[in-house]
């Protein structure tokens, strides 16, 4: 199974890219946490992605389909992948379709209000990335992870403003790969509303249809 999934910032797509890596057995691999991780190391990657990063911006084609292309070779890839993240631009589609084949595009949907309350309303653990939700999915002890007890964090890019742009930027740069892979018969559409379970359960259905 190779699948790519679509949706603007704050859609649950990252839980969701979770949630599907286990239940197929295939890795997730997001763009986001790998950036995240070059900026947090500092590495050369990382110096150039972070201003982009910072302000909602995309960060350049060519430096993000390079990481994805290494990335793909890894052998945990073999069976399968979940991109979360990637492609973002219709230059960054073109390039995977000659990296790889892909057997689905699912998108998740939300209207752009319920957007904003989603983001703001994000915690992440800055040690092991598990994301939590001070509404929608609370860790058991407010502001402190589950699994390592390390305090949460708002992520800079989670600013309502930021937030805004990232919203922004999703229409204009990412929105017209919707049309993208419906022209070439992959895309599939899930209503992210509700609880996360039922999302799961709606994303497994849309991709038996
Ligand atoms: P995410 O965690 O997927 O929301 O990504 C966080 C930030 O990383 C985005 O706002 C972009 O600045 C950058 N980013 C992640 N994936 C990509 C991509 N495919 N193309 C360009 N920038 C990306």
């Amino acid at each position: 199974m190779r699948l790519v999934l679509l949706g603007p910032p704050g859609a649950g797509k990252g839980t969701q890219a979770e949630k599907l890596s286990v239940y197929f057995g295939i890795p997730r691999i997001s763009t986001g946490d790998i950036l995240r991780h070059n900026v947090a190391q500092n590495t050369e990657l990382g110096k150039k992605a972070k201003s982009y990063m910072d302000s909602g911006q995309l960060v350049p084609d060519d430096l993000v389909v390079k990481m994805v292309e290494h990335r793909l070779k890894e052998s945990d890839a073999r069976k399968g992948f979940i991109l979360d993240g990637f492609p973002r631009t219709i230059a960054q589609a073109d390039a995977l379709l000659k990296m790889t084949k892909i057997d689905a595009v699912l998108s998740f949907f939300l209207e752009p209000e319920e957007l904003i309350k989603r983001n703001t309303g994000r915690r992440v653990c800055p040690k092991d990335d598990t994301v939590y939700h001070v509404l929608m999915n609370p860790p058991k002890k407010p502001g402190v992870c589950d699994k390592c007890g390390t305090a949460l964090i708002v992520r800079a890019d989670d600013r309502e403003d930021v937030v805004r742009k990232r919203i922004e930027t999703y229409e204009k740069q990412t929105a017209p790969l919707i049309k993208y892979y419906r022209d070439r018969g992959m895309f599939r559409e899930v209503y992210a509303t509700g609880l996360i379970e039922e999302i799961f359960l709606r994303a497994v259905e849309a991709l038996k249809a």
